[in-house]
């Protein structure tokens, strides 16, 4: 392939993960089935793989999840909390064990194969027997304190048996067992509140709540999986004596665990759940294999995000053949046209679809996707079906190509495509199809977190003609609100109430909820380093936009473009008439006279003493920039073990290498406290 075709297939892979990824763990929302996202991410680092110097350490296959909500107190994991590599067929777990065996030299250790529950990664610590501290992974270093919630987990003991070390930390996975699920969506449904789409999504938005009631009502439970951090006492040298031993301490272990000796005994028990998991009274999506002797575990130890001494080997998606009746378009809040699928309705596992998600365009014309085809549905977890491609043999001739309409098929507007983007797009900002999506996100969790105003309440809004532009929903007065078909006196109070307290959000959030396109809540954390009023960005220029690490040309013209718009302007000239406040506290200048002032510095590889988030700590502290990607602006690179491609791009391009004990020199430190 062609180096630029690979550019632009990798930065449309990362853009379309990073999405993912925020639907997924921020919103709790996710648009694509597991089973396509890993997908995706197998092409991304198939490619790395062959193009190791387009390798960047913002890359999704570089992270863990996503960053915490700013809802919570931020939890700092002692230990990273990290990921998995995955293995889908046997092939894949063959590898996995072959390498482990050749790099510790022994070819007989024994593993244990666990149930990979479909829920939410916890960390629970322990001070001398008592929980302290309960928190979510969030982006692997850093989550969010939710021990209130957690303490509500009747399986989460809130304190241990006899004999626990001084601080211990237990890891699991807090799910929803699928009954609750089922009976949560059936009281959900009743009261006219939107469904949850699988029982992760439920279990992961029942620990974020804010109020710890609402957990409570929830009935999860929690299986632990292993010991985070210890301190003091003693703990076996091994997993599987670890799991019993914290069974002892009074944690809820999986029974359904098992020691495996040898590569069939892990495959036996794969086999065998693929089969049963239908039995099991909660979502499992796979099996984790994690080698037993901790000694091994420690010389294995880490790529990237993920352990050398564990893997998932994911069960297979599910999948089924029924009839295309038709493609329908749906119009989304930055005016994308997504094509769905209108199926003839089939049952797969348990469950009937009767439309799939078919992404975009190009993505139907690449399988050849026809109207009246015979189609593969897959259907992963309880997320969004998709279809994967048609059943060639079976057509008749009388199948339709499809095309994009020519006109947005809600307000007529004409349809434009950019060259470098896979959506088309209705280029009306007043199109009524994409305002409503844009409300709905404005008033969303990771947005204005309007609670109350539900997808039914928005559309209601717009449709009583209250509500035509973001402003309005801060002029709204209650007799409105009472107006509007089953509002009751309640309701109304706590809307009004949310949106008046979300006038305080902070400037990175209302970036996030104004929608522009490109500016989630990376961009928008990077444009407030820099910015400190939506008034300062409204004057920045596209060069002035490039200049900030991890921010393109794409998403600069975006944000020019944004704010050249008169409507643009006007609404957020209305939402400050209202009190919504647009600007923050602006950053301290940075000090001129500390060592690294003016210094970019990137950070790559293990360090000998301290975290990578450590260094960079360091280095802002001592007035420097810190950079994901090594370019000709970069100053130094700090390298520690295993440095990546980052290394050879530096030694390229003449940038100035240092060890982390010259760092440390640099900034005239003696040492840094670990
Ligand atoms: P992962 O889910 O593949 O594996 C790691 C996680 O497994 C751990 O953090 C832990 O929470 C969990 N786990 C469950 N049982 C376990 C056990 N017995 N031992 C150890 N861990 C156990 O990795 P991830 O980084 O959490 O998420 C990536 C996966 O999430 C992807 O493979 C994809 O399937 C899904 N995802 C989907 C979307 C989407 O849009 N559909 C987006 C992002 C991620």
């Amino acid at each position: 392939m062609a180096d630029d075709f690979v550019k632009k297939r990798v930065n449309t892979l990362r853009q379309d993960l990073n999405h993912h990824n925020y639907r997924y763990y921020v919103l709790d929302d996710p648009e694509v089935s597991d089973a396509h996202y890993d997908e995706l991410m197998r092409e991304l680092r198939q490619l790395e793989e062959a193009h190791p110097e387009m390798v960047t350490s913002d890359s999704p296959t570089q992270r863990v999840g996503a960053a915490p909500l700013e809802s919570f107190p931020q939890a700092v994991h002692a230990t990273p909390m990290l990921s998995l590599g995955n293995a889908f067929d046997m092939d894949d777990l063959r590898a996995w064990h072959r390498r482990a065996s050749n790099l510790l030299d022994d070819h007989g250790f024994d593993m244990v194969a666990e149930l990979k529950i479909d829920g939410l990664a916890v960390s629970l610590i322990y001070e001398n027997g008592s929980l302290v501290r309960g928190a979510t992974r969030g982006d692997g270093y850093r989550g969010e304190d939710v021990t209130q919630n957690l303490r509500t987990v009747r399986a989460i003991p809130l304190s241990l048996m006899e004999g626990a070390p001084p601080v211990l930390e237990a890891r699991g996975e807090v799910y929803m067992p699928l009954d609750a699920f089922r009976r949560l969506n059936e009281e959900r449904e009743a009261r006219g509140e939107p469904t949850f789409a699988n029982p992760r999504n439920s279990g992961a938005g029942s620990i974020r709540q804010l109020d710890p009631r609402v957990t409570a009502s929830r009935r999860l439970e929690v299986f632990i999986y292993q010991a985070g951090t210890v301190q003091g006492g003693d703990m076996p040298e091994s997993h599987w004596a670890s799991l019993s031993r914290l069974g002892e301490l009074g944690f809820r272990i999986n029974p359904n665990n098992q020691r495996c000796y040898n590569l069939q005994d892990v495959e036996d028990y794969y086999r065998s759940w693929v089969e049963r998991r239908e039995d099991l009274p909660y979502e499992v999506d796979g099996v984790v294999v994690k080698i037993n002797p901790f000694g091994h575990q420690q010389a294995l130890g880490f790529v990237g995000r993920e352990p050398r001494w564990a893997i998932a080997y994911k069960f297979p998606a599910e999948r089924a053949i029924t009839k295309l009746i038709h493609i329908g378009i749906n119009v989304g809040r930055t005016g994308s046209l997504n094509p769905y699928a209108v199926l003839e309705p089939v049952n797969i596992r348990g469950a009937t679809v009767k439309m799939a998600t078919l992404h975009n365009e190009d993505d139907i014309q690449r399988k050849d996707i026809r109207e009246g085809d015979w189609v593969w549905v897959e259907r992963a977890g309880e997320v969004i079906p998709q279809v994967i491609g048609p059943v060639e043999e079976r057509r008749t001739g009388g199948e339709m190509p499809f095309e994009m309409p020519e006109q947005c098929p809600v307000c007529g507007t004409l349809v434009v495509k950019s060259d470098d983007e896979a959506m088309h797009r209705c280029s009306n900002s007043s199109c009524p199809a994409q305002f409503f999506e844009l409300l709905k996100h404005f008033v969303g969790k990771g947005a204005m977190d309007i609670d109350g105003l539900g997808e039914r309440w928005c559309l209601a809004l717009i449709e009583a003609g209250l509500v035509s532009n973001l402003s309005d929903l801060y002029y709204l007065e209650k007799e409105q609100l009472l107006a509007l078909d089953r509002m009751g006196e309640k309701l109304a109070t706590r809307v009004l109430d949310n949106v008046e307290k979300s006038k305080e959000r902070p400037l990175e959030r209302i970036l996030v909820a104004l929608g522009i396109l490109h500016v989630g809540s990376e961009v928008a954390a990077l444009l407030t380093q820099q910015y400190s009023s939506l008034d300062e960005l409204a004057q920045a220029t596209v060069e002035e936009l490039t200049e900030i690490p991890g921010i393109g040309p794409k998403i600069a013209e975006s944000i020019r473009a944004y704010f050249l718009v008169e409507d643009n302007l006007e609404v957020i000239e209305r939402l400050r008439q209202a009190g919504v406040v647009l600007f923050q506290e602006p950053k301290a200048a940075p000090d001129s006279d500390l060592p690294l002032s003016g210094a970019t510095v990137c950070v790559t590889g293990t360090l000998p003493t301290i975290s990578r988030a450590k260094a960079e700590a360091l280095v802002r502290q001592m007035g420097g920039n810190v950079t994901s990607s090594v370019s000709r602006n970069t100053t130094y690179l700090v390298v520690g073990e295993n440095p990546g491609s980052k290394l050879a791009t530096a030694e390229r391009l003449g940038t100035e290498i240092l060890s982390e004990e010259q760092l440390v020199e640099l900034v005239g430190l003696e040492a840094v406290d670990v």
